[in-house]
């Protein structure tokens, strides 16, 4: 086969081609090439488009070929045809050197075992040809800049499509409509969109690397089903943020599979999702949940840039309604602003003096002053000039005077110069208060639910940072041997690394066991050492508080007895100082497929896995990671201190994070799993001790 597509095509030589062909171009606008066809030519494609079908020599007035070999050079060709002739097809596309051929077919590897070989095969065209593909099983892409409509879907039978600055990849076609339609009905415009689709040559992230370099893309959304490379995917989040291009990612796939078999709490308790949303975190992406979310919130960070502030300040029409937002707000800890002195000063002459308090209400305006929309200029300007308002919010019900009063309050927000967000609530009876919002270029919900979260999106969005230092990683002393480590061995390591554990001793006889506990003080612990048992105390071997020598011989022949009969390989047993005052904590790390070695923390005790309060972080992490990770825990007030508790020792338990970062990284992906579980945290300058671990080592 000759290689004629080298050099193998840009992404951006893909969004602007200069001629387009349709494979089973048709007249008909009801079949798939015919709207093609037609959606190209309404939204005036910058370039040419060539027509292919055999059956015809003109095809909605363009001249038509029957062969891909017959007709001029083309850049982008659109193919439709059924699978099995797919990489026929492909084959004569390379052959008369197409740059990329758009596979909107399905009946490849999303169909079974035929379809998984014939995506093989046409993988294997592109990479012998250099010709690129996107797709199969796609829905095509948009280029708002040149009317570049590659796909049938209706959601282009609108008179305009509206360019803009938001870029979209989808792993979703279906997916990718439905976002695109919704937006562009709120006036929200894109500058391209794209459907990978099974990704056979070209993937999310060659698409999201394109948009980051992209003059016209200045946010990125991003939806995600598997990925493909997380090193790749994690350098380009930094890309786009040295970019300063706001990247929102909408993750799915959040169980993974094999979790529920994972030895460790670790590898159960910190998921495929919570790792890939750290990745991200850390790289400063947004995540959401709702795909109507990405342009919203794309709409809204371009727009506005991140907030200032947290402080949320509201004009409504409707007490009603105020009541319902405080209570909502307060559900999702978002805060009211609170209105100065001066803000007060300055809405007295509109407002009713008792009613100057946020949340705002029209509705107690002065009745001598007007409607609302003459009061609308004083209420936006009094918020605005008040420092403690970063977000303007106006839930509209209906009120007298819609129209004139929703346009007086967008001229005012227009220029205010603090972010506003309507949500407009009413149904069809605010169709004309909706357009002036959109000529107004500002944002708006429909729903409650979606402003509060939009909201709650963009103000919990931190600003950008700037990279933190990473800690740097020592090299390993002795590299442990590999297979299981039992809690004596897993502990041998943690020490090497600086970790502390509870002092303690491995004894094989009770006599040993006497003289381990009066040597380590009492109280002490008892415990059996099996590489067996994962659960010792739910085994019955664990032994607390032993306050005498005599205790510990008894329980040592007790226990010693018990571990022979599970474990008949087990040896010896361990006595241990006993922490009485720890606050439990676990630490772990596991070993993630695509961002490799991740750390995790949580609530330990016998309710971790019921209450799953967990934070992780990729290694190796820095101390304000570890600190930001204990924070964001629901636990965090338990350590800093809560309703007379002493406050814990947080700099040891950072310092613990920090180091297992360490450990993870310099062990470089030979660390499976490994737990600590509890991390015994003492009082603030008393340290935090490791009184239980295990591992594995590949
Ligand atoms: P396992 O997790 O295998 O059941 P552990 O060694 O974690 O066994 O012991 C069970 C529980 O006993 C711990 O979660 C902790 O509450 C307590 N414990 C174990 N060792 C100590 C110790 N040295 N000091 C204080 N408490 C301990
Ligand atoms: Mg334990």
């Amino acid at each position: 086969m000759p290689i004629k597509a080298e050099p193998r095509r840009s992404i951006a030589q893909i969004f602007e081609p200069r001629r387009v062909a349709v494979f089973g171009a048709s007249d008909d606008r009801a079949k798939w090439g015919g709207r093609i066809m037609h959606y190209l030519a309404l939204h005036g494609f910058a370039g040419e488009v060539v027509p292919l079908n055999p059956r015809r020599d003109v095809v909605q007035g363009r001249r038509c070929y029957a062969r891909i070999a017959d007709a001029p050079p083309i850049d982008v060709a659109v193919i439709a045809v059924p699978a099995v002739i797919v990489p026929a097809t492909i084959r004569d596309c390379a052959a008369a050197g197409v740059g990329c051929c758009v596979i909107i077919s399905a009946g490849f590897a999303e169909a079974g075992a035929d379809g998984a070989a014939l995506q093989e095969e046409i993988a294997r065209i592109s990479a012998e040809t250099g010709m690129r593909l996107v797709g199969p099983n796609c829905l095509g892409l948009i280029n708002l800049r040149n009317g570049m409509a590659l796909t049938s879907a209706r959601v282009l039978d609108v008179e305009k499509i509206i360019p803009g600055h938001i870029g979209l990849v989808s792993q979703s076609g279906a997916l990718m409509l439905s976002v695109y339609n919704r937006a562009h009905d709120q006036g929200i415009g894109f500058s391209q969109l794209v459907s990978v689709g099974n990704q056979a040559d070209l993937e999310v992230c060659d698409f999201f690397e394109h948009m980051i370099a992209d003059p016209v893309t200045k946010a990125i959304c991003l939806h995600i089903e598997g990925l493909l490379a997380g090193p790749r995917f994690l350098q380009l989040l930094e890309r786009a943020r040295r970019a300063e291009k706001p990247v929102i990612v909408l993750k799915t796939g959040r169980s993974a599979q094999g979790e529920e078999a994972a030895r460790s709490h670790t590898a159960s308790l910190a998921g495929a999702y919570p790792v890939f949303a750290a990745a991200c975190r850390d790289a400063g992406a947004i995540m959401v949940d709702d795909p109507d979310m990405m342009p919203l919130v794309a709409q809204f960070l371009l727009a506005n840039g991140p907030a200032r502030g947290d402080g949320i300040g509201v004009i409504s029409s409707s007490g009603g309604m105020n009541g319902v937002l405080a209570d909502r707000l307060a559900d999702r800890d978002l805060r009211l602003a609170r209105f100065g002195e001066r803000t007060r000063s300055a809405l007295l002459p509109v407002m009713l003096p008792d009613h100057r308090d946020n949340p705002l209400d029209m509705g107690m305006r002065r009745q001598e002053v007007g409607e609302g929309d003459a009061i609308a200029p004083h209420l936006v300007a009094a918020l605005a000039a008040d420092p403690d308002v970063s977000v303007i919010l106006i839930p509209l019900t209906t009120t007298p005077n819609y129209e004139r009063t929703v346009t007086a309050l967008a001229e005012a927000l227009r220029t205010c110069g603090k972010p506003a967000l309507f949500i407009v609530t009413p149904g069809s009876v605010a169709t004309g208060v909706r357009e002036v919002i959109r000529r107004h270029h500002l944002t708006y919900c429909d729903r409650l639910d979606d402003g509060i979260r939009l909201l709650e999106t963009y103000l919990r969005a931190l600003p950008d940072v700037g990279s933190l230092p990473l800690a740097t990683v020592p090299p390993i002393a002795a590299p442990p041997r590999s297979g299981y480590l039992s809690e004596p061995e897993a502990k041998k390591m943690l020490a090497s690394f600086g970790l502390r554990v509870t002092r303690e001793r491995c004894v094989q006889s009770v006599v040993e066991a006497g003289d381990a506990a009066e040597a380590l003080g009492y109280p002490v612990v008892l415990k059996g050492v099996s590489r067996k048992v994962v659960h010792k105390s739910d085994a019955g071997l664990v032994r607390l508080n032993l306050r005498d020598r005599v205790a510990a011989e008894r329980e040592f022949t007790a226990v010693f007895s018990r571990l022979k009969q599970l474990d008949p390989d087990a040896e010896a047993c361990i006595v241990a100082e006993m922490i009485s005052d720890g606050l439990e904590l676990i630490l772990g790390v596991k070993h993630d497929p695509q961002f490799g070695p991740v750390v995790m923390v949580g609530a330990g005790g016998t309710l971790a896995e019921l209450i799953r309060d967990v934070e992780v972080a990729l290694a190796p992490l820095s101390a304000e990671t570890a600190q930001g990770m204990l924070k964001r825990l629901r636990i965090w007030p338990l350590l800093d201190g809560f309703r007379g508790d002493p406050a814990r020792d947080v700099g040891a338990v950072i310092d613990a994070l920090v180091k297992l970062g360490q450990l993870a990284s310099a062990l470089e992906g030979r660390l499976l799993e490994l737990d600590i579980n509890p991390l015994l945290v003492r009082r603030t300058g008393e340290g935090a001790v490791a009184a239980d671990a295990r591992a594995v080592i590949a």
